[in-house]
């Protein structure tokens, strides 16, 4: 063997090994426990299949049931009954006979896949429900809550493959708990077997195991509705700068949502203040520059134009507030948009006046205000919007897009796979690497 040959051998071997030993495939029955129910007092049973009650710390059978033969459990403070009886357990699992993908165990009338256990919700205030099952299959419930599986497949995908890296890069957030994942939106909304539609099957299946990595790394793959344009910097709108999440052109314009607008008086915008703790007193004027051109970065607004911080100005002082923070207290659809005041439109008005000899009367006054087509009265600074406290007054809030406008938006998902290649089966990957910068879209290394 000469010199040359052994080193391509060697060379080669060693790949093969580090391939091997680094890069190993994925396993797509990775388990993720998903907490479907908690702080329940009663839960009703039922499976497509006979199946068994047990107490899951010593596998001891508590009762033994037949398909569709319901079974209530009740917990209080004496600890589990089940069908009224007394039961001798802390922890309980719910076993499928039959165990295989066709069958289900339903739990208070919804079907899953999977196991399912009860422990007690921590604080003893109930049960929580938790749904252990393949990471594919839970993926099946839970992409048909996020969008449309009628939308293009690529589109469809490009959701599975975020929804899959935002699931296991959020595996042990509830760890506490006793569970991975929680089934509502402060995780991802889970609807068990009914949820699942074949499209969305398809697109978990067509893209088994593949995940989103940022230098080899899981990211959070954060995605939203629409952003209105322009998608936002992460550390615009949580503080934290991450590579991967920065603000990008979107295509989001056949969204529903690309433009709206919220009207309010501005008593309403007090009272909503107030109720948040902010008590300003009688609203004077609101601060914010006006809304330009999109891929600014000024110091009250990011790159996409999206609202950082925000003044409120009354006459018990004044407050600055984030425009994440706006957004929860006023019910914002995103913090992309623009404040304007309108004024009615009023001729002329009529006030009380007395003369010099006492006499009283009514004088009126022509005045001259703008048409209210003419959004946004003219005030002294651009970036200050007054209150005039004249009657019928509205504060317009004319934004852009639904949600944080971080990541993945799922309007222009859609637009990218409509208007990219109809053939290339790949190609949600250049959507992903669109919205997520630097990344790559690969089967999950082992030990990440
Ligand atoms: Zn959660």
């Amino acid at each position: 063997m000469n010199y040359k040959f052994s080193t391509i051998l060697f060379v080669c071997l060693f790949s093969v090994l580090f391939i091997m030993g680094s890069v190993q495939a994925y396993s797509s029955d990775r388990d993720i426990r998903v907490g479907i129910w908690a702080n329940q007092r009663n839960i009703l049973v039922s499976a497509d299949t006979d199946y068994q009650i047990v107490n899951a710390d010593n596998h001891k059978l508590l009762e033994h049931l037949s398909a569709n033969e319901k079974a209530t459990i009740v917990f209080n403070a004496s600890g589990f009954t089940l069908n009224g009886k007394r039961i001798d357990a802390v922890r309980l699992s719910i076993l499928k006979l039959k165990n295989d993908n066709e069958h289900s165990i339903e739990i208070n009338k919804k079907q899953y896949r999977g196991d399912i256990d009860i422990h007690i919700t921590n604080g003893k205030t109930g049960m929580t429900v938790v749904n252990t099952l393949p990471i594919e299959e839970y993926l099946y419930g839970i992409i048909a809550k996020e969008i449309s599986p009628n939308w293009s497949l690529e589109a469809v995908k490009a959701q599975a493959v975020a929804a899959r890296t935002y699931a296991l890069y959020n595996r042990n957030k509830h760890k506490d708990d006793g569970y991975d994942v929680c089934a509502t939106t402060d995780c991802q909304v889970y609807g068990g077997r009914e949820s699942e539609v074949p499209r969305t099957i398809k697109a978990v299946d067509s893209t088994v195991g593949q995940v989103i990595l940022y230098q080899g790394k899981l990211i959070p793959a954060y995605f939203h509705s629409s952003s209105g344009g322009f998608t936002e910097n992460s550390e615009n709108v949580w503080g934290t700068y991450l590579p991967y999440l920065r603000g990008v052109v979107d295509y989001d314009q056949k969204s529903p949502q690309y433009n709206w607008e919220k009207q309010l008086t501005p008593s309403e915008i007090e009272e909503a203040l107030s109720k948040a703790g902010y008590n300003i007193g009688t609203l004077k004027a609101i601060g914010i520059s006006p809304l330009t051109t999109q891929s600014i970065n000024i110091i009250d607004r990011g790159v996409s134009g999206r609202v950082k911080i925000i003044r409120f100005i009354g006459t018990n002082g004044s407050i600055q507030l984030s425009g994440e923070k706006l957004r929860k207290i006023l019910s914002l659809k995103s913090t992309l948009f623009d404040v304007h005041i309108i004024l009615p439109v009023q001729k002329s008005i009529e006030f009380e006046i007395t003369d010099k000899v006492g006499n009283q009367g009514s004088k009126k006054i022509e005045i001259n205000l703008p048409p209210t087509s003419e959004k946004g009265f003219v005030t002294d600074r651009k970036d200050i919007h007054r209150i005039s406290g004249r009657p019928n007054e509205i504060v317009s809030i004319s934004g852009y897009g639904w949600g944080h406008g971080i990541g993945l938006s799922q309007w222009g998902a859609k637009a990218m796979a409509e208007k990219g290649p109809q053939d290339d089966p790949t190609y949600f990957k250049e959507i992903l690497k669109h919205y997520y910068q630097g990344v790559e879209i690969k089967k999950l290394p082992k030990g990440v």
